[in-house]
């Protein structure tokens, strides 16, 4: 059988302030690694209604407050809908920071009207103000959301955790949605909680850039193999990759956070 995935990637010209893209290149070089066929659909402004619904995985990066609300008003109405029903119905996804901002029901930037989001995720963003300190830096969390860690405990033997960096002026507080992870080091979700992220049907969301999926190889591939499973209703197990190097890198940067 010839596996064919697209990775789509939303609004590559205004969510993509923190390097967020690494994640959309970890995604590709993964699938390219292993053979399989990949490629990279932008989903921006120009976009026709067709194309925009051709992803069968979906990397959302981060954002200034102004670029948000450019995204949420072309959003709304058909491409909305298209999200939806999407992540609603299991496609696997990845969103990091400004873009779970727009998942949820809604985000009050420090300056500027209340940003109405998608309302997939139940959770709500408020900045508290640019005279408050951003929460910004290294961060580490362990996974809570089921199935996933479950998952990464029979693909792994167990599951690891999380490295990443934040950088956010946004609160977020969850309503009826899991929390992706508990905070090990670091603000979080809002630095009050514990609570990191939120995890919902197939979709990651996170507040940590670094980029994530680089940091935390086996997140790609959770993602990779899902988006498999969706499309070709089937149980695949990935040819493993040498990931010693990045394995390394987690190690020297847990060993710089916990200490
Ligand atoms: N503008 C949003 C905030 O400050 C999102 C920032 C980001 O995407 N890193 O919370």
């Amino acid at each position: 059988m010839t596996i064919h995935l697209t990775i789509g990637w939303l609004y590559p010209k205004l969510m993509s302030t923190y390097g967020d893209r690494g994640n959309v290149i970890c995604l590709e070089r993964r699938c390219q690694w292993r053979n399989l066929d990949v490629s990279i659909l932008p989903l921006d402004q120009d976009t026709d209604i067709k194309t925009f619904s051709e992803f069968d995985v979906i990397v959302g990066g981060g954002a200034q407050d102004r670029q948000q609300e450019i995204v949420m008003r072309d959003l709304h109405g058909e491409k909305a809908e298209i999200m939806k029903e999407k992540i609603n119905t299991g496609i696997p996804g990845v969103f990091t920071c400004g873009s779970p901002q727009l998942l949820g029901n809604y985000y009050e930037p420090a300056i500027g009207q209340k940003i109405d989001g998608l309302g997939i995720l139940d959770l709500v963003t408020k900045h508290p103000g640019q005279n408050v300190s951003r929460c910004i830096g290294n961060v580490a969390f362990d996974i809570v959301a089921s199935p996933l860690l479950e998952d990464l405990k029979e693909m792994l033997g167990e599951s690891p955790t999380v490295v990443g960096f934040e950088n956010h002026g946004g609160r977020t507080y969850l309503g009826k949605v899991s929390p992706l992870g508990k905070v090990v080091r670091g603000y979080g979700n809002n630095g009050e909680d514990g609570f990191e992220g939120a995890f919902y049907q197939n979709s990651i969301a996170t507040y940590a850039h670094g980029p994530l999926l680089p940091k935390n190889p086996f997140l790609a591939d959770w993602l990779i193999i899902k988006a498999i499973e969706q499309k070709y209703q089937k149980k695949i197990t990935l040819t493993p990759l040498d990931d010693s190097l990045a394995n390394k890198g987690r190690k020297a940067m847990l060993k710089r956070i916990l200490t």
